[in-house]
């Protein structure tokens, strides 16, 4: 049972500088206003900045934490496929259930309320990271509602018995379909299955895609057109796309354009993009990073996103989203209060639209999904990596974190 209570002086992103006061009933928003007479309790937000919680689009949660079962010599895409492939063999629901709880517990108290977590489906590891994953979701729904979205990274075509342990996790109820189709020799016949199950069982799509810094291809051209084909505009979204910051300006805005036009959202993975690519240099070193803020001017759904946390992919990794929003505008360049609410606004509406959350947002009536930061304004929680000091999810506390204490001698 949740307890009804007024959360007071809170500032509302996007709704100006004065506080308001926010009255929660049953888990669910039931007024703002300025000021809300009421018998209730409070809990006095003393003018911080409180948002719906922030959404992470993209993380794995299957392979995070193996760092200390993989090597990294050469730190680029392909090593980080082979080694994880390699500790996949000895992954059981147990082992996976204890790493991805870990990285998830890291997530919560870093005001992160709803994820979209991949998750490795192949004739391998068969369903045994999915039904981990699985239970994860509904052992943490108390904090964080999680999507699982099952995906063949290690390819679908080249790998006999892989479509197989997707469909079979498609008829367990996975919440999505992701495709990897640089991971296959034949890419196009690789989007297209994706696309006929993502129809077949009425769900969206996340593509792993482009993740190369050669320009003079790109697999974008084939999902925009299948998205097309089959209407499933708003439903398909993209992640990396390194490709696109190898592209000059004209180019990439052609290609912004014709994601626009077919609804293909994009999810930038600054992190492990600034890791894993461009690795044949050794100077002036290309970020790889793709300018998301430039896609979003465009009209394209974006996001930022965690991607990996400590594994050949990423090495890092403390799931702060803010911290990943300071990353990008730091790699992207991008500093004045207009652009770096750009940056809040990607790990926040952008991913949640990405998802098609349709409940996300401070309203009358949604859920009451709340995370307060110790600061009164987007721009300076990017800038400054401002950390979240209590969370709540429909109505329930779900988490807190004291500020730092000075002992003045
Ligand atoms: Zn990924």
């Amino acid at each position: 049972m949740v307890d009804d209570f007024i959360l007071r002086h809170a500032r509302i992103a996007g709704r100006g500088n004065d506080p308001f006061d926010i009255a929660i009933s049953n888990g669910i928003i039931a007024e703002i206003a300025p000021h809300i007479a009421s018998d209730l309790r409070s809990e006095d937000a003393v003018g911080c900045l409180v948002l719906p919680g922030f959404v992470d689009s993209h993380i794995h949660l299957d392979k995070s934490c193996i760092l200390d079962r993989c090597r990294i010599e050469q730190g680029t895409l392909q090593e980080a496929i082979s080694q994880v492939a390699a500790a996949k063999r000895d992954f059981t629901e147990e082992d996976v259930y204890a790493r991805a709880s870990r990285t998830l517990e890291k997530a919560i108290p870093q005001g992160t309320t709803a994820m979209r977590t991949h998750v490795e489906v192949d004739a391998r590891i068969g369903l045994t990271s999915f039904n981990a994953v699985r239970k994860l979701k509904d052992d943490y729904a108390w904090a964080i509602d999680l999507e699982l979205c099952v995906f063949p990274q290690e390819g679908l075509i080249n790998d006999p018995g892989t479509e197989e342990a997707l469909v079979a996790a498609c008829e367990q109820g996975a919440d999505l379909i992701g495709g990897c189709p640089y991971a296959d020799n034949d890419r196009t016949q690789h989007i297209d299955r994706i696309f006929t199950l993502a129809r077949c069982y009425d769900i969206d799509i996340d593509f792993h895609l482009d993740f190369d810094l050669d320009p003079s291809w790109t697999d974008m051209k084939e999902v925009c057109r299948q998205a097309d084909a089959h209407r499933y505009g708003g439903r398909v979204a993209i992640g990396h796309v390194t490709k696109l910051s190898a592209m000059p300006r004209g180019e990439f805005e052609i290609w912004a354009r014709r994601l626009a036009d077919a609804g293909v959202a994009v999810t930038v993975l600054p992190s492990t993009d600034l890791f894993l690519t461009g690795r044949g240099h050794d100077h002036d070193i290309p970020r790889g990073v793709t300018h998301a803020h430039r896609l979003s001017a465009h009209g394209v759904t974006c996001s930022l996103a965690t991607n990996n946390v400590l594994n050949p992919f990423t090495p890092f990794g403390d799931c702060s989203l803010i911290r990943i929003a300071n990353l990008y505008a730091n790699v992207a360049q991008l500093g004045d209060a207009p652009a770096l609410c750009s940056c809040f606004d990607m790990v926040t509406r952008g991913p949640a639209s990405l998802m098609n959350l349709s409940h996300y947002g401070i309203e009358i009536g949604n859920p009451a999904d709340l995370v307060l930061l110790d600061c009164t304004e987007a721009a300076s929680a990017v800038a400054e990596i401002v950390q979240p000091l209590s969370g709540y999810k429909r109505g329930h506390r779900s988490f807190t974190r004291a500020r730092p204490l000075l002992h003045r001698p």
